[in-house]
């Protein structure tokens, strides 16, 4: 399919065909056309996917088909993203695609001098991008106005809410005039991101680009029935023992992937977590060191490790089983990659039983059950007895059995941080 085929305006095609590129992607072939006729959109959809291109082109046709400008401090398009290196991003996208319009678009994002952005704002902006807390701090100064906001777009929403943006998002949203075109975009669904969007769009249509149910052939998977406690244990020991020289650790939890990596850590076992709550210069240094090797594991949660693209990663492990099966599939991904074999070993403790059983139907197999090697027993306070003290059960376990009911604390609250 062409672009022309989606009635797409003359400058808008000129730019693509610049621009080199010659075909829609899926997400831009499925949503162009409804965006067009003024549909509220919901895009289950990651960055890499060509989503910047699916709401922007819709946009900037239908500016130009209103035919005016905001005037200061009003701008009529608003798109909320969660970093500065995104919104940077999506403001050259507009800059790209729209260079034959003439209509107006800017960025703001903080840690950086307001001046340039407040003189950008009083020259008249038709196009706004923005990370929530500068965008605020511009509004409560009266630089910025969203009463005469006509398209909305909020990019990856789960990320927001992860990195604690909740807040600020609802004193944003409360300052949108309620009609408008809103455009919603989540690569994943938590029970917050579906209330928020269900409240937030009207009718909308639903597009999603990511749908995974086949893991790569080339990652053989495993699975350790394990109790909760004694998670930890058993992760320093499959690393020890199997060798493993560079591991992506998957916990469900921020507080989770801190305790991960400081247990490791202090075990002698170089790791670092990476999850919304770490800053972003934190987080690249952390990233970085995994890619040079220098840094041998990186426990992440599942939207931190978005994007992370390392090259001949041997391993992954799933400390705790993702709530939603199609996450797994994601996990996973992340080794055997281009054809290189990769292994992933999944931790189940009783009270997950039934996110594997969700997962397995997903991929359609059941995952190889591993033997426990011995492992020392988990007291109630969780302090880390010495090596070869005490012994676990040994045998292998034919499945998850029936979640514990003893009184010992799990392992995510036994300790204080
Ligand atoms: P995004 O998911 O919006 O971050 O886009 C991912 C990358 O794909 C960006 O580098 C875009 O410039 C590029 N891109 C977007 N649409 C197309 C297309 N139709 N053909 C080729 N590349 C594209």
């Amino acid at each position: 399919m062409k672009f022309e085929a989606l009635q797409l305006i003359e400058p808008l095609i000129t730019a693509l065909h610049q621009k080199g590129y010659t075909e829609p992607t899926p997400i831009q072939e499925k949503s162009i056309p409804h965006l067009l006729k003024r549909k509220d959109m919901f895009g289950c959809a990651q960055t890499g996917t060509g989503k910047t291109a699916a709401f922007a082109l819709p946009i900037l046709q239908l500016m130009h088909e209103d035919g005016d400008h905001a005037k200061a401090p009003y701008v009529h398009a608003l798109i909320l993203a969660p970093t500065r290196e995104l919104a940077l991003q999506i403001n050259e996208s507009f800059d790209a695609y729209g260079k034959n319009l003439g209509l107006r678009n800017a960025v703001v994002f903080g840690g950086v001098s307001q001046q340039p952005q407040e003189a950008a704002m009083r020259k008249g902006v038709d196009i706004l991008v923005a990370t929530p807390g500068r965008l605020l701090d511009l509004m409560q100064q009266g630089h910025i106005r969203l009463d005469r906001v006509r398209y909305f777009v909020l990019d990856e929403a789960d990320r927001m809410l992860d990195m604690g943006f909740i807040h600020d998002i609802k004193k944003i949203l409360a300052k949108l005039p309620d009609r408008k075109q809103t455009f919603f975009f989540s690569a994943t669904v938590p029970a917050e991101i579906k209330s928020m969007s269900d409240a937030l769009l009207k009718d909308p249509f639903r597009v999603n680009v990511t749908p995974v149910s086949a893991p790569a052939e080339t990652v053989q998977q495993f699975v350790y029935y394990v109790p909760k406690e004694q998670k930890r244990f058993l992760l320093k020991k499959v690393i020890e023992d199997q060798q493993i020289e560079h591991v992506l650790v998957f916990t469900r939890t921020k507080r989770g992937a801190d305790r991960v990596a400081r247990d490791l850590t202090k075990s002698g076992i170089k790791a670092e977590a990476i999850h919304g709550d770490k800053s972003q210069t934190a987080r690249q240094r952390a990233l970085q060191g995994f890619k040079d090797r220098k840094l041998r594991v990186l426990v992440a949660t599942d939207i931190a490790a978005r994007g992370i693209d390392v090259t001949q990663l041997s391993h992954v492990i799933n400390f705790e089983i993702p709530e939603v099966a199609e996450t797994y599939v994601h996990r996973i991904g992340r080794t055997g990659r281009a054809g290189a074999s990769g292994i992933a070993l999944t931790f189940c403790s009783p009270d997950e039983a039934d996110y594997l059983k969700d997962i397995q139907k997903l991929i359609r197999k059941n995952l190889q059950s591993v033997p426990l090697p011995e492992l020392p027993p988990a007291p109630p306070r969780a302090e880390v007895p010495a090596s070869g003290q005490g012994r676990n059960h040994g045998a292998p376990r034919s499945g998850p059995g029936k979640p514990r009911r003893s009184g010992a604390p799990s392992y995510a609250r036994s300790r204080k941080a």
